[in-house]
């Protein structure tokens, strides 16, 4: 590992008044879910994430989305928080990091005790009524689904259930204005497992004051970054930590 690199970016996070962190699916790889986009591995391989997960599907083919897209949401589920993950809440608990961005639906950084997060894709815990709004655990959707009620739907009003995660063809949610305000006023942005070749979420990178990626392969915006990283999220991490605490 570049020990000059992590000290280049320890010396920034030291130097920064509020830092905020945007994580990708890269974040969760050693969780054991794959990302969209590295090699051999990322789904991308193995089926069209941006087709089994939209919009069009979901309304059009929803036997479709339940039996693809809806699988590779339930595959998240069972997973667990990694290094990385635990070693961001532990930066938010020193005082290191205000919070975290994630593109990530994996509750992953919930289950680690992170407590600031904005989920500007969603999440997996969530579903709800695409008529009246209400919100339901998504155990409600799976059961539903399970007893062949393709689309599930609301036990209030009768309009069709979804999960709460943000499908290729949606808006983003609320958060992400708060995002872009949260690193508007930060004075560090660091990045970890993500290509970031997403849009709009790509945008936060260009807006940040100082900039850190840490990700292994390039990243549609490495020509911003004061501090490139090229290795894996959970090691960088601890090796952060070591060093931010180690006076
Ligand atoms: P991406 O797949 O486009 O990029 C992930 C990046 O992380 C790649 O460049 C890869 O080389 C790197 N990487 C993989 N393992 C790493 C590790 N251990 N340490 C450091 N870097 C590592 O992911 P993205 O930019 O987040 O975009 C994909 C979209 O798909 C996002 O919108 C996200 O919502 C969604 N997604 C989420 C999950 C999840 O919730 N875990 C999983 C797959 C996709």
């Amino acid at each position: 590992m570049s020990l000059k690199n992590i000290d280049k970016a320890v010396k920034l996070i030291k130097n920064s008044s509020k830092t905020m962190v945007l994580t990708g699916a890269g974040i969760s790889t050693e969780s054991g879910i794959p990302d969209f986009r590295s090699p051999n591995t990322g789904l991308w391989e193995n089926i069209d994430p941006m087709e089994a997960l939209s919009t069009p599907v979901l309304r059009r083919d929803p036997e479709k989305f339940y039996k693809e897209g809806f699988n590779i949401l339930l595959d998240m589920t069972h997973a667990k928080p990694n290094k990385a993950h635990k070693a961001l809440a532990e930066l938010e608990r020193l005082g290191y990091i205000k919070g975290i961005i994630t593109q990530n639906i994996d509750n992953l950084h919930y289950m680690a005790g992170s407590k600031y997060i904005l989920e500007v894709h969603g999440n997996t815990r969530e579903g709800y009524c695409t008529s009246c709004g209400d919100v339901v655990d998504l155990n409600v959707l799976t059961t539903k689904v399970n007893n062949g009620e393709i689309p599930p739907i609301c036990d209030n009003c009768k309009g069709i259930l979804r999960p709460n995660v943000v499908l290729f063809g949606d808006m983003l949610p609320e958060e992400f204005n708060i995002a872009m305000r949260e690193v508007e006023t930060s004075d560090l942005l660091i990045v970890i497992g993500s290509s970031l070749m997403v849009a709009p979420v790509n945008y936060l990178p260009q807006m940040a004051k100082r900039l850190v990626i840490i990700n292994m392969g390039p990243t549609a915006m490495d020509r911003f970054a004061d501090v490139k990283i090229e290795e894996k999220a959970g090691d960088t991490l601890e090796a952060i930590i070591e060093k931010l605490t180690e006076e």
